[in-house]
């Protein structure tokens, strides 16, 4: 705050642009981060004219500059991460219960014992099936043997046991 609320609250665009006054509000020593946002301001004003046209609002997430509903969505989520095969999820012909249980699996926020731990609440040491690794929904879905083998047996009773 380089620039006293005085002057900051009352001084217009265009005064401020006119022969530089804006330079001339600022008091005190900028310091490191100071001198830089001074810099930049320097030239990105450089290349401003004002003219004597009425001011009107422009939306600048719109081509047209005119606000839309779907443009101030779009740039709510502007610099969010995405998620690219949630089509392959949330398209598919799946029950619905199972489209949320992996989108669930997928973020990491079904209750397995390493997210119980996280939030201090009581967790099995390691994974309730084949007590050999840390309960997880990697671990769950990927690499525990046992739960592999039930949904072998699931999918195709008998499918596991030699001779049936
Ligand atoms: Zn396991």
């Amino acid at each position: 705050m380089s620039v006293p609320a005085r002057v900051r609250n009352k001084r217009t665009v265009e005064e401020a642009l006119h022969d530089q006054t804006w330079v001339r509000d600022i008091r005190g020593a900028l310091g490191w981060s100071g001198l830089a946002e001074y810099l930049e301001l320097w030239d990105t004003l450089s290349n401003i004219t004002l003219s004597t046209m009425e001011d009107h609002h422009l939306w600048k997430w719109e081509s047209s500059g005119t606000f839309s509903t779907r443009s101030a969505y779009r740039a709510f989520l502007v610099g969010s991460t995405t998620f690219d095969p949630w089509k392959r999820i949330w398209k598919s012909w799946a029950p619905s219960k199972c489209k949320t249980f992996i989108w669930l699996a997928i973020r990491n926020r079904c209750w397995t014992a390493d997210r119980l731990q996280q939030r201090g609440l009581p967790h099995p040491a390691h994974c309730p099936l084949c007590d050999q690794e840390d309960e997880t929904v990697q671990h769950l879905l990927t690499s525990c043997f046992f739960q592999a083998v039930l949904v072998l047996n699931f999918a195709a009773p008998g499918a596991c046991h030699p001779g049936t």
